[in-house]
């Protein structure tokens, strides 16, 4: 809207110029003419300085596009009744044609560039045309061709009004579902099908800006590594369909203990998993992270009916920017605590030194 209106103005005042400075004697008629010049002046001085809100919520944007259709109908309405006067006047019978001509480009521009609200731009169109009509009305029959013509256009403008409208919103609609469809796939890209928890890719993205975030502003991040035990031994055992349904059902057991909205669950390749925990210290990264394998370690997993043992053994650390000069450091302190986890005899919680 705002950029369909910037060049606007300028034509409505270089059509009353051209209208007035044609008329017999421009002379003769300084105040209609400076009048006239004045308004079409400060319409376009309007159009200028209405800028955009600088809050961008739905209220504030309706408010302006409000009053932004109500300078184009004042707009309107001016040139409306400037051609009216130069039909009526006979000192403005050398320019008559430019004040026709002005109707029927504004009126064209109007509704091939302002199809968004059918409504007011076919206001906006009547502005521009019924005072004009009204005057050849008056006058009928002397300028009938003209009249008779006016109204044929008006009629086809209406309807191409109808059509712009239908093809505006069916574009918008066609960007919002492109829109939409380029979320769905981002989201799809940076999930992982078996679990649903976040993928590589995610943790990619993820954790340096975390830890950036962390560093930026002094809160402790907490980063949980988990690793399944034995698990070669489930696909040999139950076969690989049920180690697919084990990993599932070990991303579940992993939501329901780390619930936090903040904390990121993510699956790292194969059985291995990871939980980002920001504002989150260590104590606090452990306590759930030993509920979690303790747990396990009691129920193990339920899997078609049936119970699965399955243990699982965990890394955990706190980001600490002494220690840690960049995420890799801080992600490889945490996987050596996870390796010796595993060395020591699995099913347990080792912490990152
Ligand atoms: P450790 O205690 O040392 O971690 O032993 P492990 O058997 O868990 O570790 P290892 O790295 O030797 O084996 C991991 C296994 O995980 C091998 C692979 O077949 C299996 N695996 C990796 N991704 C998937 C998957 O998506 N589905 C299934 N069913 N199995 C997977
Ligand atoms: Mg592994
Ligand atoms: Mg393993």
């Amino acid at each position: 809207m705002r950029v369909r209106t910037r060049l606007g103005g300028i034509f409505y005042l270089l059509a009353w110029l051209l209208t007035w400075g044609f008329s017999a004697a421009p002379g003769g008629a300084t105040s209609l003419g400076l009048s006239g010049t004045l308004f079409f002046a400060l319409m376009l001085a309007a159009r200028w300085l209405h800028r955009l809100p600088a809050q961008e919520s739905r209220g504030c944007l309706e408010q302006w596009i409000d009053r932004h259709w109500r300078l184009i109908h004042a707009t309107c309405l001016g040139w409306g009744l400037a051609h009216a006067w130069a039909l009526w006047s006979a000192a403005f019978e050398p320019s008559r044609m430019i004040a026709t001509l002005g109707t029927v480009a504004f009126s064209t521009a109007m509704a091939f560039n302002f199809p968004m609200r059918k409504g007011r731009c076919v206001l906006a169109i009547l502005l521009l045309y019924l005072p004009s009509l009204a005057v050849l009305a008056w006058q009928w029959p002397v300028q009938e061709a003209l009249a008779v013509t006016l109204v044929f256009y008006l009629g086809y403008l209406l309807l191409a009004l109808n059509r712009s409208h239908r093809e505006y919103h069916a574009t918008l609609e066609m960007e919002q579902q492109l829109l939409e469809q380029r979320e769905r796939y981002d989201r799809l890209s940076r999930t992982d099908s078996l679990t649903q928890l976040g993928n590589r890719l995610q943790f990619n993205s993820l954790f340096p800006a975390m830890v950036a975030n962390a560093r930026r502003q002094g809160t402790p991040l907490s980063l949980v590594l988990l690793d399944i035990d034995f698990f070669k031994r489930i696909n040999d055992q139950h076969g690989h369909s049920s180690g697919d349904a084990c990993l599932s059902a070990f991303a579940e057991r992993m939501r329901q203990v780390f619930r936090r909205d903040s904390d990121a669950l993510l699956r790292l390749g194969g059985e291995e998993f990871g939980v980002l925990m920001p504002n989150t210290p260590l104590e606090e990264a452990c306590a759930l992270a030993e509920q979690f394998r303790r747990e396990l370690a009691t129920s193990g997993l339920e899997l078609h009916g049936q119970r699965l043992p399955l243990t699982t053994s965990l890394g955990a650390g706190c980001f600490d920017p002494r220690l840690d000069q960049t995420a890799e450091a801080f992600f490889k302190r945490v996987d050596d605590a996870l390796y010796r986890a595993k060395a020591e005899g699995r099913d347990r919680l080792a912490l990152a030194t």
